[in-house]
């Protein structure tokens, strides 16, 4: 959604009654002013409005993540291992396969609705949110939007029962420059055969199906970059070092290693020589998805921090007493609360069909700068005790940082936001 495009129509998106769309020219005024994305709806609502079946929805989550995974949640934490029994219980109360149609074993919800699993989990635990974001917003998405039919029907009812995605697109030496990856396929007879590394895989230890990302020809640039769906169990695929990291630790990190990994022609994604296509719009997407990681990691910080406070007596009456404290509290719940609206309103714009990219660069670049000050301040406000592993605030704020770093960092959000806003200048 470039600032030139001087007048666009939706087209009918029944869900939203959506009248009109219009993005007003960035520089058809003397000097520049912000681009307007304007919804003509016949009656607007507020963003926090949910339907019934979403209330019920996040309302189970919320239940099943204060239950079931917070207990969970410290020694996970610890030993930087995820549950596998909470894995299978994703699955069973159909997380794992959210947006997945109906016919195809999924739960044939919107994209809105794996935002709010994600953001409810996170407010719990950021490696259970990763792992359902990870799994909805990029494997399945990718899947559904680029899958041929015949994939559709081979991997879907798979990725609804039981096998975690991963998504493999970084290298040691291509993170922000992500399509200057080095892993190379071959075309043998009827198989690809790939060469490589890749690195800081998220859910790499659990899964069962990657989307990989290899170039089919270097000299071609992004041009050569082709998506593979590569199965672990693939002759050549080796799941190897599990980082040891400063948060989400019990989400797996892995890197992959791929030694003459034969992918059969018929496990492409898409075109040849269009993975940075599905690379660069499944991303968009994700972006949301950390956004909501991020909004939750946030709630979950001020939870414990706004009622410490009333717990925690000083000067002989609880600090929440002092104004001080009140508006730290105030301020966290604002900026939670902005951070929130960007969320639920990137991801509704992706449900109707609104070009959505810049609002996802600027939902994840805002949450995650919220998270990191909301978990910071948290820890203030529990003094010396949110400074030890013995309350649950330090953990936010180290789950908080990642935000700022995976799928794409705060300046490649900044990059997409400033060419968008500045008309591609
Ligand atoms: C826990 C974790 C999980 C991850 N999960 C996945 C996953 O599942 N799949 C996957 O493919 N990848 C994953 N990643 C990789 C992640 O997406 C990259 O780490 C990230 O994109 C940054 O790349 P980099 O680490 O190589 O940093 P670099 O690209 O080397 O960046 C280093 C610094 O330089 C800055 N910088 C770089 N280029 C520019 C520029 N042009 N202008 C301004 N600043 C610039 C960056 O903003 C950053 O501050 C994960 C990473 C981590 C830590």
């Amino acid at each position: 959604m470039g600032g030139r495009d001087a007048c666009q129509t939706a087209g009918e998106t029944p869900a939203l009654q959506v009248l009109e769309f219009l993005v007003l020219p960035l520089f058809s005024l003397e000097g520049a002013f912000m681009p307007d994305a304007t919804l003509q709806l016949p009656s607007p609502t507020p963003l926090t409005s949910f339907t019934e079946d979403e209330i019920m929805f996040r309302d189970n989550i919320r239940q099943f993540a204060d239950e079931k995974v917070r207990p969970l949640v410290k020694e996970m934490d610890e030993k930087g291992v995820f549950d596998q029994g909470l894995i299978l219980q994703f699955f069973q109360l159909g997380l794992m396969g959210i947006e997945i149609p109906e016919p195809y074993g999924g739960g044939g919800g919107k994209f809105f609705e794996a935002i709010l699993a994600v953001e409810e989990m996170s407010r719990v635990d950021a490696s259970a949110g990763v792992v359902v974001d990870v799994q909805n917003t990029l494997v399945n998405n990718a899947l559904l939007r680029w899958g041929s039919e015949e994939q559709k029907k081979r991997f879907l009812p798979r990725m609804a029962a039981d096998t975690c995605g991963a998504y493999a697109l970084s290298e040691a030496g291509s993170g922000s420059d992500a399509f200057a990856l080095q892993t190379r396929a071959t075309l043998k007879g009827s198989d690809y055969v790939l060469n490589g590394r890749k690195l800081w895989i998220t859910n790499g230890k659990e899964a069962g199906l990657f989307v990989l990302f290899a170039t089919v020809d270097p000299a071609a640039g992004y041009k050569g970059i082709t998506a593979f769906l590569v199965e672990k169990s693939f002759p050549g695929f080796t799941v190897g070092k599990k980082e040891d990291k400063l948060g989400i630790r019990a989400s797996s990190t892995c890197e992959l290693i791929l030694e003459d990994c034969q992918v059969p022609k018929s496990n492409v994604l898409g075109e040849v020589g269009k993975g940075y296509k599905i690379a660069i719009e499944t991303l968009n997407e994700g972006r949301i998805g950390i956004g909501a990681q991020m909004a939750g990691v946030a709630r979950g910080a001020w939870e414990y921090a706004a009622r410490y406070a009333q717990e925690r007596k000083q000067f002989g009456k609880p600090i929440s007493d002092y104004q001080g404290v009140q508006f730290q509290i105030a301020q966290m719940a604002t900026e939670i609360e902005a951070a929130r609206l960007m969320v639920y309103n990137a991801a509704r714009m992706k449900d109707a069909g609104i070009p959505f990219v810049k609002e996802a660069a600027m939902t994840k670049l805002f949450c995650s700068q919220v998270a990191e000050r909301v978990t910071s301040l948290a820890i203030e406000i529990y003094g010396g005790y949110g400074f030890t592993k013995d309350y649950p605030v330090e953990k936010y704020w180290r789950d908080s940082k990642i935000g700022k770093i995976y799928e794409g960092t705060s300046n490649m959000q900044l990059a997409t936001i400033a060419k968008l806003v500045m008309g591609g200048k």
